[in-house]
């Protein structure tokens, strides 16, 4: 087989496998399979929190990103066959590989702490970023107005 009829399967559309795509373009049919329609850049996901940017700015749609000869499938991997040399999608699909080449990223890890998982907020995702900020205007939202503020109340405090 030559190299340009290689079937190139890339699982993760995150930094690893959306750049991979980039480099090989070109050397084999590729097929990019991610979760979400987007690019996430995670290094920025502070600032669109906190509304410095915009989703469009950190979250680009893959497909604008790839070339036009690499397929975008968006769909969640469900099980590898390595020995059938396929992988199978949440609806069901099937796609066969030569390569394989696996990058579906890290999940949140609680490393065992009691009550990690239970009291605090994963942020790795828009929809994590999305569900903390509602989190913080309700919170907001509960403030007594008349309440002073930190500064004011440290001053009182050492008053005489
Ligand atoms: C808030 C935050 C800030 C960060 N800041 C920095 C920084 O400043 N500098 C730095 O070096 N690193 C930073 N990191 C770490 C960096 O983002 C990660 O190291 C990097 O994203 C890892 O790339 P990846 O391709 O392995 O995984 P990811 O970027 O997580 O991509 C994995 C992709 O695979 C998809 N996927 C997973 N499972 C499946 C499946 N079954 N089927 C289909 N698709 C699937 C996911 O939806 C995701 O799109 C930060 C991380 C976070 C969360």
């Amino acid at each position: 087989m030559t190299e340009s009829k290689r079937r190139i399967v890339i699982i993760g559309g995150g930094f690893g496998g959306l750049f991979t795509a980039l480099d090989l373009a070109g050397g084999g049919e590729i097929t990019l399979i991610n979760e979400e329609d987007h690019f996430l850049f995670k290094p920025m996901l502070y600032e669109y929190l906190s509304g410095e940017v915009q989703a469009w700015h950190i979250a680009p749609d893959c497909r604008e990103l790839l070339d036009n000869q690499t397929k975008f499938i968006r769909g969640r991997v469900t099980n590898i066959d390595p020995n059938g040399q396929t992988v199978s999608l949440a609806d069901h699909k099937e796609l066969s590989y030569d390569v394989l080449i696996f990058s579906p990223g890290a999940i949140t890890n609680y490393a065992g702490v009691e009550g990690a998982e239970k009291f605090s907020l994963p942020f790795r995702t828009l929809d994590d970023a999305n569900h903390l900020r509602r989190r913080m205007t309700e919170a907001l939202d509960h403030v007594q107005p008349e309440l002073e503020a930190p500064g004011n109340l440290r001053e009182s405090s050492t008053a005489p």
